[in-house]
């Protein structure tokens, strides 16, 4: 089977599909949800069939690469076994998934076996009542021990996720920057972005990408490097640490848009064109009309796909601007 090539209507190839598995965790990190969040009863959601068909059309269709996400992908029952019939699909170059590994001393090795690259694990804070604090509900040490049973599990890359807020973590950079040089992993300090009403002013919390850096470069000696995920993220490397990197996610700070290659597809089956609008389609509705045939769902996609915004619009503090949660948009 030859594949397609998606293109939006600016002409940027549409190569990396992020799907949300489900809206539910098993934490309430607070620049994500409520504490008392209300999730989407099961028949909105899309079933485990339709996201495999899903992802098996948008790779026939040119995607190369996807990401699991969520809510927690790992609380979703039958995730295992949809990473081994996604990642077997012919032309996808690499099934990945992000994860806030509380799960992972017990399913790191199943889903490497099932054919995931890479994994992304978010990490806030080594401090136990901090990291408690900020996820409201998790354990620290059993996190540390997923990222250790990560490592074994033979994943090509091990990289943590950490969204820095002023006055929860932000004096824990360079310690959390030690943690993964020594292991070998990489990192990426995230800015929060606006998504979904939390109960904060966030303008409060934001902590710029260039704060970080300046932290950093008092303890490393950083290099700059031109390598590119195809995403958002800028990176570093790090003097005498050759087997680490160190990325930034700045949405604020540094736009990244004119080089986007990615959609995502929401939990409820929406597929959204942009993380900071909402131009979506509904894909679920098209895979229920059509259970037999692609071909309309595969041309309402290459349509909506010519209304992809050139740019997103997020700014620090004031309004919350898009009223969507994280857990159901997948981070
Ligand atoms: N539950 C998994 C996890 O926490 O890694 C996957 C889903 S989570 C929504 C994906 C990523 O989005 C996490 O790294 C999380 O820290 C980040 N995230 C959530 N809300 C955010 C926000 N408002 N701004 C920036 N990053 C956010
Ligand atoms: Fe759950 Fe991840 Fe959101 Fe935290 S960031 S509440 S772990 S979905």
């Amino acid at each position: 089977m030859t594949q397609q090539k998606l293109q939006d209507g600016l002409g940027r190839r549409i190569e990396y599909l992020r799907i949300s598995v489900t809206d539910r965790c098993d934490f309430r990190c607070v620049y994500c949800m409520a504490e008392d969040m209300t999730f989407l009863p099961r028949q909105q959601i899309l079933s485990l069939e339709e996201i495999e068909r899903l992802a098996r059309l948008f790779v026939a269709q040119g995607v190369r690469k996807i990401r699991l996400t969520g809510g927690e992908p790992l609380v979703r029952r039958g995730v295992v076994d949809l990473c081994g019939r996604i990642s077997a699909l012919p032309g996808l170059h690499e099934l990945v998934m992000t994860t806030n590994g509380s799960q992972l001393t017990k399913l790191a090795r199943p889903l490497a076996e099932a054919g995931v690259k890479r994994l992304n694990i978010s990490l806030d804070s080594l401090n136990p009542e901090r990291f408690r604090s900020i996820t409201r509900t998790g354990e620290l040490q059993q996190v540390l021990d997923g990222i250790d049973a990560a490592r074994e599990a033979g994943f090509e890359r091990v990289k943590l996720n950490t969204v820095v807020l002023k006055g929860r973590n932000h004096d824990e950079v360079q310690a959390l920057a030690a943690y993964v040089l020594e292991r070998g992993l990489d990192i990426t300090f995230i800015e929060e972005m606006p998504l979904g009403e939390v109960g904060r002013d966030r303008g409060e919390a934001y902590c710029s990408s260039d704060e970080v850096r300046a932290v950093l470069a008092e303890q490393y000696r950083l290099i700059e490097s031109a390598e590119n995920s195809g995403g958002p993220a800028r990176y570093l490397r790090v003097d005498g640490y050759p087997d680490s990197r160190i990325g930034f996610i700045s949405p604020h700070s540094h736009n990244f848009c004119d080089t986007c290659n990615r959609v995502r597809l929401t939990t409820e089956g929406r597929l959204l064109l942009c993380l900071g609008h909402e131009n979506a389609l509904d894909m679920r509705a098209l895979v229920r009309r059509y259970p037999d045939r692609d071909e309309p769902v595969r041309d309402a996609l290459e349509r909506a796909l010519q209304y992809k915004p050139a740019r997103h619009e997020f700014s620090v503090g004031g309004d919350v601007q898009v009223l969507r949660f994280m857990n159901a948009t997948g981070g």
